[in-house]
């Protein structure tokens, strides 16, 4: 377990016991679940702190479009569709420059993305900006991340470190490219595909710590393990710039990916397949899942690093 998973588990997991019977879902998805009629509410927050999510030179619009679609992203992968969100906004200073760029890109993603700013809290300090997120899911269609099964597809609906190419190209002086800097600076995850997905997958998570940290999650919730086979794993062109292993680990453990990783019964690949193409998803298999625990690449264990860790 990650020590950030591990403080979770240990300090937040049992607070405000006994459990009320609204909660349909608590910690430890991308998502909360509580009961609500027609259909379930689901609830997540994220936030994004200058120098660990967001560097100090990422223009105020970028801010924007990250911090929301990060929060988004994790309604989506519970399958479920968001319609409102809450923001906490911390900043330095009163900067009419910073804010009207802020609001403005804000504005903009959100009416893109058919959701409204319902409330929040405003305060002064370093910058740091945290969404809370709300959406629904057809009651019943979750996309838990425990209800993965044995001898599953694993699949990834889109490519992988690209993001992370941008960390590591500023960390060596190299020119991270027009693609790159958009990737992390303007997340733009489908928002469609999870929805789409219900009735169809098993279990399904953003990938945002890496893609292997993430399935891992899958993999931890669902008492399962994973082979996966490196070469169907569409990581980003950017890397062919490095040598081959060290490109897939750092595209594989980055993170910032926000595409959709899931699992699905082979019954339903051709549905899943032909899904893909009608929604010009580039959607791809990279692996089962099996019985057991931990991942296996090409058959031989994967004992690296999993993904990106807060506290490590
Ligand atoms: P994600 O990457 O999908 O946003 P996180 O890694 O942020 O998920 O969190 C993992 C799980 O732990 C989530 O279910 C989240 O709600 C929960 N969690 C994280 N921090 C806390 C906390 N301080 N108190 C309670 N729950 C937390
Ligand atoms: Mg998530």
């Amino acid at each position: 377990m990650s020590l950030e998973f591990d403080l979770i588990h240990r300090y937040f997991s049992h607070i405000g016991s006994p459990i009320v019977s609204e909660v349909l879902l608590g910690i430890g998805d991308d998502a909360a679940m509580v009961s609500s009629a027609p259909d379930p509410l689901v609830i997540t927050v994220d936030t994004l702190v200058e120098g660990i999510h967001c560097f100090a030179d990422d223009p105020a619009d970028s801010w924007a479009q990250k911090a929301l679609m990060v929060n988004l992203s994790d309604v989506s992968a519970m399958g479920a569709t968001p319609f409102a969100f809450l923001l906490s906004l911390t900043i330095p200073a009163f900067d009419d420059a910073w804010l009207k760029a802020f609001s403005a890109a804000l504005n903009a993603q959100a009416s893109k993305s058919n959701v409204q700013l319902i409330g929040g809290d405003t305060t002064k300090g370093p910058r740091a900006v945290s969404i809370t997120a709300l959406g629904y899911v057809k009651d019943g269609h979750a996309l838990k991340r425990s209800n993965a099964q044995v001898d599953d597809d694993i699949y990834v609906t889109g490519t992988i470190g690209l993001a992370a190419f941008y960390v590591y190209a500023r960390s060596k002086g190299i020119e991270p490219g027009e693609h790159a800097t958009r990737a992390y600076r303007y997340p733009n995850p489908r928002l469609d595909i999870g929805p789409r997905l219900c009735g169809l997958a098993h279990a399904a998570i953003d990938v945002s710590d890496g893609l292997l940290a993430d399935l891992n999650h899958i993999l931890t919730a669902s008492q399962l393990g994973a082979r996966l086979v490196q070469d169907n794993i569409p990581i980003a062109k950017e890397w062919f710039v490095c040598p081959e292993a060290e490109a897939f680990e750092r595209a594989v453990t980055g993170g910032d990916d926000y595409v959709l990783c899931f699992t699905a019964p082979k019954s339903a690949r051709a549905l899943l397949l032909s899904l893909a193409e009608s929604m010009e998803v580039p959607m791809v298999i990279i692996g089962e899942t099996v019985e057991g625990s931990g991942i296996l690449l090409d058959d031989k264990p994967w004992n690296g690093v999993l993904g990106y860790d807060h506290f490590s």
